[in-house]
């Protein structure tokens, strides 16, 4: 049985899918801070046509030490996917201790509950954020590391711990180092739900009449002054992390870039929704934002060679996807705004 933490957030409900997909029984840990149990009930609809199973859903905390003696006595795990972090680059920057606190003291305690219950494979999500400002593109794995903000110091953290963890106790990883993860899967069980959103794709499709999308900056060094990125759908990422758990079975342990190692500017984005979805998407054009490098594309041989994964899943069909899960989402969000005002008013009313 896999332990997916995090799993009712966007990357983690994805893997969900794919474990289970592929015959696996999956037990989830979130302390929904900032996932959604919506996603949670989706995933339950979602799996009981499904090969695999989603066999529990606890609603807890990975600094919860006791809820994870428990978790680890009840379930024989054989290996933890781990998500469950925060990941608001801003936030981090105002508000590290929050950082800190859930993305290293709750990855340790993780961690510890593992070695104790003798659970020692880890798939674990760090991010390109750990290279910092990119000394050279496409960026492999032996880039140095140098994060810029909380958020990449707090993975990078991580990556030390379970490195050492591995050198000491014998626990075996994958860390993943994602890039820009966009799209959802084509039956809409989840896609991107972040009560603010920062991340370009949504907000593109969030853009109408009353709310124009900001583009920010059109004076960096590239092909068209916007930044570039290296954007991946999110089906291949999480299909990625099916592939390690395997991988682990009877291979040592290894870091890999997750990113289609093709770089798109954010105005090539912009055109791509516009064109997919033949709409007009009314843009302004802003100064650059804060901390954003120029150019960020990873190379993927690692990906393609150790573990034979490449993505698939053209920019059209993950724009596509995203489109017509920001109207599934827009649904569940008015049934939850309908449903709190309810409450407010002394009123049940069934989500
Ligand atoms: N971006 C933008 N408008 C938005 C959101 C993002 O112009 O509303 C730009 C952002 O400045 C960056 C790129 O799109 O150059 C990707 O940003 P995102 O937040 O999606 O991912 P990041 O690379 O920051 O992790």
């Amino acid at each position: 049985m896999i332990l997916i933490t995090g799993a009712a957030g966007y990357i983690g409900s994805h893997s969900a899918i794919d474990f289970i997909k592929s015959g696996y029984d999956v037990v989830i840990l979130d302390n929904l801070s900032v996932g959604h149990i919506e996603i949670i009930e989706r995933l339950k609809t979602f799996a009981k046509f499904a090969k695999g199973n989603l066999v529990d859903f606890i609603k807890g905390d990975t600094r919860d030490t006791e809820t994870l003696d428990k978790l680890f006595e009840t379930y024989k795990i054989d290996a933890v996917v781990h998500f469950a972090a925060n990941s608001l680059v801003n936030e981090s920057v105002t508000n590290p201790s929050k950082y800190y606190n859930n993305n290293v003291s709750g990855s340790i305690s993780l961690l510890d509950a593992m070695m104790k219950h003798n659970v020692k494979k880890i798939v674990f999500s760090s991010t390109c954020a750990t290279y910092g400002e990119p000394e050279y593109v496409p960026i492999d794995e032996k880039h140095p590391q140098k994060p810029v903000n909380p958020y990449g110091n707090s993975k990078l953290a991580m990556e030390f711990a379970i490195k050492d963890y591995s050198h000491a106790y014998g626990l075996k990883y994958t860390i993943f180092r994602y890039f820009n993860v966009i799209g959802a899967d084509s039956e809409n069980v989840s896609g991107e739900w972040h009560d603010i959103e920062t991340h370009l794709v949504p907000n593109i499709l969030k853009a109408d009449e009353n709310k124009v999308f900001n583009l920010f900056g059109t004076d960096y060094d590239t092909k068209d002054g916007t930044c570039v990125r290296d954007y991946i759908d999110v089906c291949d990422l999480a299909r990625a992390h099916t592939m390690a758990y395997e991988y682990l079975q009877n291979n040592e342990s290894t870091i890999i870039n997750l990113g289609t190692g093709d770089g798109q500017s954010v105005k090539e984005i912009f055109s791509a929704v516009e064109n997919t979805l033949n709409v007009k998407v009314p843009l302004k054009i802003c100064g650059r934002r804060e901390g954003d490098p120029a150019k960020l594309i990873a190379n993927n041989s690692k990906a393609r060679e150790v573990l034979k994964w490449q993505s698939e899943t053209p920019l059209n069909i993950s724009v596509k996807n995203a489109a017509n899960w920001e109207k599934v989402l827009k649904t569940l969000q008015n049934a939850t705004n309908e449903a709190q005002k309810a409450s407010e008013n002394g009123e049940e009313k069934k989500l």
